[in-house]
């Protein structure tokens, strides 16, 4: 299969893991992503996993009839909604602001997106936890607040919230497997099958993101939200407010090269 994302700048030397290691390429992924790092990612993977673990036990103590079954099973997609979105404010965010040299935020949050820009196809290379680190990190404060709440009401939450707070969570982190799916040259056939029918990102949709201006269709769950989103401009204008508070863009060098280009 031909991936949309085949144009990318073939002279970029690549510095994300690759299946047969090159004494090019090692130092330089030694340095980005030093073992400090890693041990991060999958303490966040770990954390997140029994977090989550947690909201779906609390889920299935509630759920105890067939109606608080179909209100679970109605949230998820509101929640697969809000995930995408969500995916696009955090994807925005970390290509426009702060930079890859920015006190610990630089290293954890913003590195991956610059790169993404710079190798489009680094994402395809990532193993489990470096892929998946950052949005558990990025969720834990919600869900650890989410469970320490549970714990001090009086009262059982909803089924209703506890079930957006599960199907939100567990969307959010499947976000960058979407995402490297998208840019996979080849993926299992029932992934395809979503990505045709439009119900996880496809390649055509996200090949938007990576053409000038690069401005657009940040959202990486399904897509789903972009229409609407770049319809309304919604990140120019939060970009508006952003500078009207002093905060100025930083976005990675060769997204603004290749914008101008
Ligand atoms: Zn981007
Ligand atoms: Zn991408």
């Amino acid at each position: 299969m031909v991936s949309p994302f085949d144009d990318h700048d073939p002279t970029f030397e690549r510095v994300s893991p690759v299946r047969r290691a090159t004494t090019r390429c090692v130092p330089a992924r030694a340095l980005q992503r030093p073992g400090w790092i890693t041990a991060i990612d999958v303490a966040a993977v770990v954390c997140f996993a029994a977090l989550l673990g947690l909201g779906m036990l609390r889920l299935v103590r509630l759920a105890d009839d067939a109606t608080d079954l179909i209100v679970a099973a109605a949230i998820a997609p509101v929640a697969y909604l809000a995930a995408d979105l969500a995916s696009g404010l955090v994807h925005w965010f970390c290509d426009t602001f702060f930079c890859e040299t920015s006190p610990l935020i630089g290293r954890l949050l913003i590195q991956p997106f610059r790169e993404h820009h710079r190798d489009p196809l680094a994402l395809t290379r990532h193993g489990f936890f470096e892929l998946n680190g950052n949005n558990c990190l990025a969720l834990i404060p919600m869900l650890a607040l989410w469970s320490w709440q549970q714990g001090n009401l009086s009262g059982a939450p909803s089924v209703a919230c506890e079930a957006f707070v599960v199907w939100f969570s567990f969307a959010v982190f499947a976000t960058n497997q979407l995402h490297k799916w998208a840019h996979a040259h080849a993926v299992r056939e029932p992934v395809r099958w979503l990505q045709q029918r439009g119900l996880v990102l496809s390649p055509e949709h996200h090949s938007v993101h990576h053409r000038a201006p690069h401005g657009r269709a940040y959202c990486v769950a399904s897509g789903w939200m972009n229409p609407l989103v770049d319809r309304l401009g919604l990140f120019p204008w939060l970009e508006s407010v952003a500078r009207g508070i002093g905060i100025t863009r930083q976005d990675a060098p060769p997204i603004a090269t290749r914008a101008a280009a």
